[in-house]
């Protein structure tokens, strides 16, 4: 039984090109009324994260992506923390993607990341990602300037060609095991006084960003950040029902291997008795 999946259901963008922002409320708690009641549904979903993640490990065929995409101060570093808190350190790796430096200008924009891409069995989660180059590159245009692209390169089409350019490398990542789940969640916050006065250019760019990526292997999902508490459920959601979706288990033992472990096992046995 998907448990926790009708937590995360509401919130997953499926069809892409009718997406607006404004259809989804930040303030939204689903049935819920309470830190309270989020937090047993939480525990739930932690523990059954951490089982799935362990199959995950020790299978090692898949690795999911999760991105966090997000206004500054929405909370992803405290997403983190609680969605991943009872998972073995081993098996999770978070990157975050500050502004590029130097030597990542020097490059095309998924060179930095291509070498941040969880290895198979493993969870990665990226805090801020390639997404960032088409929002703030977008909404600050002198951004683009610093890339040394070419001007005859930039075009009115920029931004179409990077969604399409994003989509070709999310069904790549795919088609090579890699599960990419981007979540998005918002918040007006008035910590970064400089960046309000882009708010509805930010809004916009999200938008559109959304509208085109959005695919069935590489879904969106719009999470509402005002409650911490139902945040966090959201993605523990998102992410434990995602995993359910593969076809994770542990790897079987052989009968040669199966005899190999209790020749083994007779060996240190007789040592200890010896
Ligand atoms: P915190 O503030 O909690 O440490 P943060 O993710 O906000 O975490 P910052 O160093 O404040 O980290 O912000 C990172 C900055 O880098 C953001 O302003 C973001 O827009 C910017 N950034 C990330 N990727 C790119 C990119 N590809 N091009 C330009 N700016 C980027
Ligand atoms: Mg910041």
């Amino acid at each position: 039984m998907k448990k926790l999946g009708k937590f995360c259901a509401t919130y997953r963008v499926e069809d892409a090109k009718q997406f607006r922002l404004r259809d989804f409320d930040p303030a939204d708690t689903g049935k819920l009324r309470s830190r309270e009641q989020a937090a047993a549904a939480l525990q739930k979903g932690v523990a059954q994260l951490s089982e799935l993640q362990d199959k995950l490990y020790a299978q090692d065929r898949w690795a999911l992506l999760l991105i966090l995409q997000a206004m500054d101060a929405a909370g992803k570093d405290s997403v983190i923390k609680h969605v991943m808190s009872g998972v073995n350190p081993q098996g999770c790796q978070v990157y975050s993607f500050k502004a590029p430096s130097t030597e990542e200008l020097n490059h095309d924009y998924l060179w930095r990341t291509m070498r941040a891409v969880p290895e198979r069995g493993r969870i990665g989660i990226f805090n801020r990602s390639y997404y960032e180059e088409v929002l703030v590159v977008r909404v600050h245009s002198e951004l683009l300037k610093n890339e040394r692209i070419s001007p005859s390169l930039i075009t009115k089409k920029i931004w179409d060609h990077r969604f399409e350019d994003i989509c070709a490398f999310e069904r790549y990542l795919t088609r090579n095991g890699i599960i990419d789940q981007p979540e998005k969640n918002w918040k007006f916050s008035i910590a970064d006084i400089h960046e309000r006065e882009y708010w509805d250019d930010y809004m916009r760019a999200y938008e559109d960003m959304i509208r085109n990526t959005a695919t069935p292997e590489a879904p969106w999902y719009v999470v509402p950040a005002d409650h911490k508490w139902f945040t966090r459920l959201v993605v523990a959601a998102a992410v434990v029902d995602t995993l359910e979706g593969l076809d994770l288990a542990y790897p079987r033992v052989d009968a040669d291997k199966r005899k190999e472990l209790e020749a083994a096992r007779k060996l240190l046995v007789g040592n200890k008795q010896g």
